[in-house]
């Protein structure tokens, strides 16, 4: 095996395969590498609902998600893997509409509150014209993975963990579980919520001279037996309900949890009493009668966490180190833009 490469990414979730996959049409020639300790994706976007609208609270997140559409649109020519489009509406405070929608980089539009199935309150608005993209985002990684392998420019080791990375005078060297040892002249960390062990602490650490607090967060997004006309954004609540894709009369409920600094360890992370009682509160203020407490807590819904940074992170750490993530319950739709940011550190 090859063990020399120009990068080397460590994670095969989608911010570590748009960004192997990006670098391989920037850097036409160069040997790029992709590591997973897992052999499928188990990561944050495993448990993703891959919902994409066009938004962002500062000029930054809304220039990523402008870049990152234009690749998913891009991709969609290419691959076989087909994202939907989501009816969509918007429900806010009538004094947030203004300040909400010019965080949007379309244009939403207010709707009569008729025939709705949520119930507002005397002071809320709704809108539509969302724009809003969903995929299922296992499938869409594999796509991508395929894609990749395909193109036959980017090499990539599943079931391989990376223990340590020890800068060289030519780079770095990546020390791994099965005693492998790659060298490499560049190093982009993509490794979602495990950018929080104790062998990147320090790395992600150095993060905090640009004041982004970088933490997990616990997601939880529940699985409703029934399907809703439309995908319903609660924006004043950080909450939504949306289709799920591959089971059909299904919906998803995801709402914040507020809990962090959880563990990324698969069956540790779980939905507890806690999280149904705030979650079906919320629920039946806008849907009430759907459901009572006790079908919703026997419900299943997915449960993971992701990194957390008030921006995403593609941070440049040192010379040919970089750390790629920090999506916030938004590194799906946002994976294009990261990727591409933390690739303009590289010079090859
Ligand atoms: C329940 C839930 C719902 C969500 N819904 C949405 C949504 O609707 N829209 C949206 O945009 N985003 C959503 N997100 C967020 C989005 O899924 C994440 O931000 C995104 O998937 C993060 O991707 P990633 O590549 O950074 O991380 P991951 O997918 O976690 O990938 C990191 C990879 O690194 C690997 N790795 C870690 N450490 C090592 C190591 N030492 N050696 C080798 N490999 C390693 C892991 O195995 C993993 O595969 C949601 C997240 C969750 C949990």
């Amino acid at each position: 095996m090859n063990s020399n490469y120009d990068i080397t990414i460590i994670g095969g979730g989608i911010i570590g395969l748009f960004t192997a996959y990006l670098a391989s049409k920037k850097f036409a020639g160069a040997n790029i590498l992709v590591v997973d300790q897992n052999f499928k994706p188990t990561g944050a976007t495993f448990y993703s609902i891959a919902l994409d609208i066009p938004y962002g609270n500062s000029k930054e997140i809304q220039e990523l998600s402008r870049i990152s559409r234009n690749y998913f649109s891009q991709l969609d020519k290419i691959i076989s893997y087909k994202r939907q489009k989501i009816p969509f509406i918007g429900i806010t405070d009538q004094n947030n509409f203004k300040t909400l929608t010019s965080k949007f980089n379309n244009s939403p539009q207010y709707i009569e509150k008729k025939n709705l199935e949520v119930k507002l309150n005397q002071n809320e608005t709704v809108f539509s014209k969302l724009d809003a993209w969903q995929s299922i985002p296992y499938d869409y990684l594999e796509e991508l993975k395929d894609l990749i392998i395909a193109e036959k420019k980017v090499k990539m080791l599943y079931g391989l963990k990376i223990l340590a990375v020890e800068k060289n005078n030519t780079g770095f060297v990546v020390k791994t579980s099965r005693g492998v040892i790659i060298n490499t002249k560049n190093v982009i960390n993509a490794a979602g919520p495990w950018l929080l062990d104790e062998t990147w602490k320090t790395e992600v650490k150095k993060l905090e001279v640009d004041q982004i607090e970088v933490k997990t967060k616990k997601i939880i997004s529940y699985h409703l037996p029934f399907r809703f006309k439309t995908g319903i954004f609660l924006f004043d609540h950080d909450a939504f309900i949306t289709p799920k894709l591959d089971t059909p009369n299904e919906s998803i409920y995801s709402f914040r949890s507020n809990e962090y600094d959880v563990k990324p360890i698969v069956g540790e992370i779980t939905i507890n009493e806690k999280n149904n009682k705030k979650a079906l509160e919320l629920f039946n203020t806008y849907f009430p009668n759907k459901l009572n407490f006790n079908s919703f807590s026997l419900l299943e819904g997915r449960c993971f966490c992701d990194t957390y940074s008030k921006t995403p992170i593609a941070k440049k750490i040192s010379k040919g180190y970089i750390i790629a993530g920090g999506g916030s319950g938004s590194g799906f739709r946002l994976a294009p833009g990261i990727a591409e940011k933390a690739i303009s550190f590289i010079q090859l």
